[in-house]
């Protein structure tokens, strides 16, 4: 998913940065002593069938701003991992500094390191087959054009999306015309379900999700050895404009072939695995199989730190064993929307059946101790990869973990509530706070406890405790540093790229503070475009204040003659809802319009009044009524709120 948009980095943040603690050190020694360093096949199938690197390693935008910078990462040029760095993330750090246009097979072509994800050329008989146009048109657009610099200069005939996340659609209008997509020159392609899964996930809890992926992916830490090496997937996500053209044709059957431009491709859907709707594809001409983002050679997530509703591992290794069956024995190379290919069929089944087999043993293990009545802490405590996967490059977790996929099993089956009574209904964070620290003795009688744990390295606990100590009190700035200084070893000691994002960028947090990002809309115009009126109007539902609404009741009609769209709002109880398709003959209001001019008041671009003297808008009834549910709903809040802190009111 897309992460915030041009902002500076703060790299004088990197001063504050402690060096590795010698617990620290240990524990990267110890595992960087346990894995198979000298197995560098990956290295080589990184750079293999390269043509040329990403033109300076940058993408800039028309007026010359640099929106993607390979160069930030210069500083990972060595085969030994600083102490600050744990030493397997360190090689998948310069593993996906592999960058460039690559021939992956004949006909078959990719472009790597523009973005996190990667653009995939199908060469048809008389233009391109564009699979998964990155985050944003710039980084598209750069893309291609590296291609067309050393391949024929051929249109694009069809864009496939494989899933709904904006890392793999967000840059379409770099690469297609928007027109050319209407006049029916472009066929765009995806798995049922897209537009459905682009706006569910992302749109109601869209806010959330935004400020969470801060952590994730560590957009506002400076690169370094003491701040950002790697997001996993990929360097990092670009900047620049995101937008979407809604496809033409979606696959709904389990497995279809279809011909395009003289090209075969068999979409096998799977669903509700690493997104709600993705598919993956075999093109049995060429013999490559494309896993999408199924099969990437890490551990993924089964609920990204961000946020989503728990994915579903038994199903997702379910798809990974039927692509085997169906097309392991007929392929020669697989790819992936990220990350590099595997080549050799028994290489690909190989790889396939450690993915099916990683994703399956951690679902089945969990459920093995829940059904003994083990608590989520303690099963991802007790839980690692089995041997014979343990010692496989391609399934460490660089961006998901075994610890917090385990707790989204447990949360996918039995829900956040371990079934504690104790643990049902206990004061608020901070509140309970105050308490625990009262408690113990008070805040300095902590933190000289927690000062003697962090020099035996129990950064994990000093940042358990410590955390009581700040939300106590988030002026006491001797326990925000310690916390942070904690914090910062475990991001030092952690194999996860999401993780060492996570802990880096806590610190930070609770060193400098909020950076608090310019105001902006959240949504873009083509994402309002593509939601229904459904999801639309729950997404003003969720912003209804109680206090401003109690005592009140209405009804409204609303007629969007652009979409043949008829529903009908209803306010009581405090609570909006709606009906497709419904028109109350008792409305207090009805509302004939266009669902673009509604979308243009929302996105700001439209005044009402403008729109009401043009007659974009027609109001029957007392238009006051709408003017004053309007005033009943929150503005949308600021992208920073607290995490590291209580927050106000709280
Ligand atoms: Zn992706």
């Amino acid at each position: 998913m897309a992460g915030a948009s041009a902002v500076p980095v703060p790299s004088s943040h990197l001063d504050a940065a402690r060096d590795a603690d010698p617990a620290t050190r240990a524990a990267n020694a110890a595992l960087a002593a346990k894995l198979p360093f000298s197995d560098t096949r990956d290295f080589e199938a990184a750079r293999r069938g390269l043509i040329a690197p990403v033109p300076e390693g940058m993408v800039k935008s028309g007026s010359g701003t640099v929106l993607w910078n390979l160069s930030e990462w210069d500083f990972i040029n060595g085969e030994l991992a600083p102490a600050t760095v744990n030493p397997s993330l360190w090689r998948m750090a310069r593993l996906n500094l592999a960058n460039g246009l690559f021939k992956v097979a004949e006909r078959v072509y990719q472009l790597r390191g523009f973005d996190i994800s990667n653009l995939t050329v199908l060469e048809g008989d008389t233009g391109l087959i564009l699979i998964d146009p990155l985050t944003t048109a710039e980084a598209a657009r750069a893309a291609l054009a590296l291609y067309r610099a050393h391949r024929p200069d051929k249109p694009v005939v069809a864009v496939i999306y494989t899933h709904s996340h904006s890392d793999h659609f967000g840059g379409v209008r770099g690469v297609i015309d928007e027109a050319d997509v209407k006049a029916g020159k472009v066929s765009v392609i995806a798995p049922a379900g897209f537009m459905e899964a682009v706006s569910g996930e992302n749109v109601l809890a869209g806010l959330p999700m935004m400020r969470r992926a801060l952590f994730q992916f560590g957009n506002l830490l400076p690169r370094g050895p003491r701040g950002q090496v790697d997001a996993g997937l990929g360097k990092g996500i670009a900047r620049g404009v995101s937008g979407l053209i809604a496809p033409t044709r979606t696959i709904d059957q389990a497995v279809e072939e279809h011909t395009i431009d003289g090209v075969k491709i068999v979409f096998q859907l799977a669903p509700e695995t690493e997104a709600p709707a993705e598919m993956h594809m075999f093109y049995p001409d060429f013999r490559v199989l494309n896993m999408a983002e199924n099969a990437c050679p890490l551990l993924h997530n089964f609920i990204p730190l961000r946020g989503a509703v728990a994915r579903d591992p038994r199903i997702w290794a379910k798809y990974i064993a039927d692509a085997i069956e169906m097309y392991g024995p007929h392929a020669d190379v697989m790819i992936g929307q990220h990350h590099w290919p595997t080549w050799g069929r028994e290489a690909i089944v190989d790889y396939l059946e450690a993915q099916r087999d990683l994703y399956k043993h951690i679902h089945d293990q969990t459920l093995r101790l829940m059904n003994k009545g083990w608590r989520p802490a303690e099963i991802a405590e007790a839980i690692d990869l089995p041997p014979g996967l343990a010692e496989r490059w391609s399934v460490r977790g660089y961006y998901g973990t075994v610890s917090h996929n385990v707790k989204a099993v447990y949360q996918r089956y039995l829900s956040w509530y371990d079934g504690n009574p104790c643990n049902l209904h206990p004061l608020p964070p901070a509140p309970a706070a105050k308490k625990f620290v009262e408690y113990m003795g008070g805040a300095a009688a902590v933190i000289a406890r927690a000062r003697a744990d962090f020099a035996k390295g129990e950064f994990r606990w000093v940042a358990q405790v410590m955390k009581e100590v700040v939300y106590a009190d988030p002026s006491n700035k001797e326990a925000r540093e310690l916390c942070a200084d904690a914090l910062e070893q475990m991001g030092y000691q952690a194999e996860s790229a999401t993780w060492r994002n996570a802990f880096l960028y806590g610190a930070q947090e609770l060193r400098h503070g909020v950076f608090q990002l310019p105001r902006r809309i959240a949504m873009s115009g083509d994402t309002m475009a593509g939601l229904s009126s459904d999801i639309l109007f729950d997404a003003m539902a969720i912003r209804l204040n109680p206090a401003k609404a109690a005592g009140q009741s209405m009804v409204i009609n609303w007629h969007f003659t652009d979409r043949a769209e008829k529903l009908a709002m209803t306010l009581n109880h405090c609570t909006l809802t709606h009906r497709l398709g419904a028109w109350a003959a008792d409305a207090a209001c009805s509302i004939t319009t266009t669902r673009a001019a509604l979308d243009a008041v929302i996105l700001g671009k439209l005044e009402v009044p403008t729109a009401v003297a043009s007659g974009e808008i027609k109001f029957e009834g007392d238009p006051s009524r709408l003017a004053a549910l309007f005033m009943m709903l929150d503005q949308p809040g600021g992208l920073m709120f607290d995490i590291l802190t209580p927050g106000e009111g709280r």
